[in-house]
């Protein structure tokens, strides 16, 4: 499972949870991005907190792990440049890749589409609010998977940080105290804030 998980919270969780459950997948492997190169207007958390954030969210699960592929290759990252590594890492391994459904939405865009067909499997997992048109995607290729809604973003995450709103029990606890301890999304006293 991709993302920036700037911060991981329960709503990745969940889809994870659901998606290794409903496909009897023996492993989730969560690959925190190194730059993801959509999101590159923004500052992004040092890949190290998101990496170690994602550990500890998903310690607990025997079939959750995380890997360091896309945080130690230079540069930005794209899926492709992931599938690829982790085929080498994992040559017997049948693998899925599961993406929310907006980011399905712009898969068509992606670097190297066709290739990637061929290397994994995908499943965009449905989030509330978001309406799946059909995108021309291969439907051979492209599972759609409803999972229990949780209206739960980073971003949301993020600014309730910055405004002094908890976040308990939207991330795990442990990431909560993480986000505490090394201040997180915090925006210096008397910065403005853009948008
Ligand atoms: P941001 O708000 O910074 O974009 P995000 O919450 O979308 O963050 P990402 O790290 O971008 O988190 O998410 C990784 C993947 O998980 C994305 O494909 C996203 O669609 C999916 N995802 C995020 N939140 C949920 C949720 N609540 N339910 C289902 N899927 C989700
Ligand atoms: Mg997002």
């Amino acid at each position: 499972m991709g993302g920036t998980f700037d911060p991981i919270h329960h709503g990745h969780l969940v889809a994870a949870s659901e998606v290794q459950s409903l496909l009897g997948l023996d492993e989730v492997l969560f690959v925190p991005t190194g730059r993801p190169w959509q999101k590159q207007g923004r500052d992004v958390a040092p890949a190290e907190h998101r990496y170690l954030m994602t550990v500890i969210a998903t310690a607990s699960n025997p079939r959750f792990s995380v890997s360091r592929v896309d945080i130690d290759r230079p540069g930005p990252t794209y899926t492709m440049d992931t599938l690829h590594d982790l085929q080498q890492q994992r040559p017997d391994a049948e693998l899925f890749f599961i993406t929310g459904a907006d980011a399905l939405a712009q898969i068509v865009s992606w670097k190297g589409i066709d290739r990637m067909w061929e290397l994994a499997h995908f499943i965009g997992v449905t989030r509330p609010g978001h309406v799946l048109s059909d995108a021309g995607l291969p439907q051979e290729r492209v599972t759609l998977q409803e999972v229990p809604a949780m209206a739960i973003s980073s971003t949301e995450c993020r600014r309730r940080v910055d405004s002094g709103q908890p976040i308990w029990y939207l991330v795990p606890d442990g990431v909560v105290q993480y986000i505490g301890k090394y201040q997180l999304y915090r925006s210096p006293p008397g910065d403005l804030q853009e948008e």
